[in-house]
C-alpha cells in the first residue's frame, strides 16, 4: 500500500515525519510519503455556532485530491484544527470505509488540551494511533470490541492512550488481506 500524508492548513512537521516513518512498520507492504502539496483550511468548512470544523466537508476535499494521485492507494489528510460530525461532539478522525481518503486531528491529541503539561512521545503516540485507526477503515476494517486493538472506538482520549498503535490478531489478518488486494 501506498501512503501520501497530507497537510491541510499549518500541521506540525515533526508529527507528519513520525507518521511516514512509523506507518509502515504497522502496515505490510506499505511504503509512505508526505506530499509536498497542501491542502487549505477553507473558511467555508467552519461552523460559526459550534466553533469547529466540518469533518465532512474536508474529507470531501481529501477524496477529490486522492482520486488525482493513481500513484497513492489512500490519502491521510492532518489537520490541526477542531472536528465535528453532526451527530457527535467533536471526531478525532474520519475515513471512507473502504475508500481513499481518511482525515486525523491533531487537536485534542496534545496532552495541552486536557490541562497537562505538553508531551512529545505522548502526542506522537496518539497521533500514530489516530492514523492507524483511519487509515484501517480505509481498508474496510471496521471497529474491533478489543479494547487494546487500534481499531477500537475512541469515545475519549482515555480509550486512545488505552489502545495501541497495532492491530490484533484478527484486525491484521484483514488489513494484511486487503493490501494484498489493492495488487
Ligand atoms: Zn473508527
Ligand atoms: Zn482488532
Amino acid at each position: 500500500m501506498k501512503i501520501g500524508i497530507l497537510p491541510i492548513g499549518q500541521a506540525d512537521e515533526d508529527v507528519l515525519m513520525c507518521l511516514k516513518e512509523k506507518l509502515p512498520n504497522v502496515f505490510p507492504d506499505t511504503t509512505c510519503l508526505v506530499n509536498s502539496e497542501k491542502l487549505s483550511l477553507r473558511k467555508e468548512v467552519f461552523d460559526e455556532k459550534r466553533k469547529q470544523y466540518r469533518s465532512n466537508a474536508i474529507l470531501i476535499e481529501i477524496r477529490g485530491y486522492a482520486a488525482e494521485k493513481s500513484d497513492l492507494n489512500c490519502v491521510l489528510g492532518v489537520v490541526d484544527a477542531d472536528l465535528f460530525v453532526p451527530e457527535l461532539n467533536f471526531v478525532f478522525g474520519e475515513a471512507a470505509c473502504p475508500g481513499k481518503a481518511a482525515l486525523i486531528s491533531l487537536w485534542r491529541l496534545k496532552p495541552e488540551f486536557y490541562g497537562d503539561a505538553p508531551n512529545m512521545k505522548l502526542f506522537l503516540d496518539r497521533a500514530l494511533k489516530e492514523a492507524v485507526h483511519e487509515l484501517g477503515h480505509t481498508l474496510g476494517l471496521r471497529h474491533c470490541s478489543r479494547s487494546s486493538c487500534v481499531m477500537h472506538f475512541s469515545n475519549s482520549i482515555f480509550d486512545t492512550d488505552k489502545k495501541q498503535s497495532l492491530f490484533c490478531d484478527q484486525c491484521y489478518l484483514q488489513a494484511a488481506i486487503s493490501i494484498n488486494n489493492l495488487g
